[in-house]
């Protein structure tokens, strides 16, 4: 008899982030923590005033959030319950240490999940809008930083990689296919 298929645990789809009931969404957020434009603007304007108010009150205690790291706070008025607040670096080229600091993001953004045990995170393309990382690059740095961790971690236990444009969705897809499901 063949072994049973395990579960897939990394889904792409298409849409709106601040729509998804997942345990969590990851914000592209910037240092400041104080919103912005981009998805940042569209969790804050989703969430309502009591996401700046937890964000304001992490920024008192430990003066933001610096390019890599990642926070957590309380969703808000989103369907998801939490969101995870991670700071891409600003893309210059590619040689200042650009891909680590993406891959950090996304890797403490998956420690807080398992930190917190929470069942499913869905993270928008991080560093692919107004900080300029090159789309196919990132979808290759996303597919592997998230295969790689759920390769070893049994949480979160599910991961989303939201497409917010068809031209998104074929490259994650494509990532899928070259690198394998997880
Ligand atoms: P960054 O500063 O990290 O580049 P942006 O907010 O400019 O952040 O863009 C990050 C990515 O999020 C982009 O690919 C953009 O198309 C996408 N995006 C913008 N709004 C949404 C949304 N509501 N849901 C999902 N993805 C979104």
């Amino acid at each position: 008899m063949d072994a049973p298929t395990p579960p897939i645990r990394l889904r792409v789809v298409q849409g709106d982030i601040t729509k998804l009931a997942t345990t969590a969404i990851v914000n592209a957020a910037n240092s400041s923590l104080l919103g912005g434009g981009g998805v940042d603007g569209a969790i804050h304007r989703a969430a309502g005033p009591q996401l700046l108010e937890e964000c304001r009150k992490i920024r008192a205690r430990q003066g933001g959030c610096a390019t890599g790291e990642a926070v957590i706070t309380i969703g808000g008025k989103l369907p998801a319950a939490y969101v995870i607040h991670t700071v891409g670096p600003v893309w210059n080229g590619g040689h200042k240490g650009e891909p680590e600091l993406l891959a950090n993001c996304y890797r403490h953004s998956l420690q807080l999940a398992l930190d917190n045990k929470l069942a499913s995170v869905a993270f928008p393309g991080i560093n692919t809008g107004i900080y300029g990382y090159p789309k196919p690059a990132a979808a290759a740095l996303a597919v592997r930083e998230v295969r790689q961790w759920l390769a070893t971690h049994e949480w979160p236990q599910e991961v989303v990689l939201v497409a917010f444009d068809a031209e998104t969705k074929r490259l994650y897809e494509q990532e899928l296919a070259n690198q394998g499901p997880a």
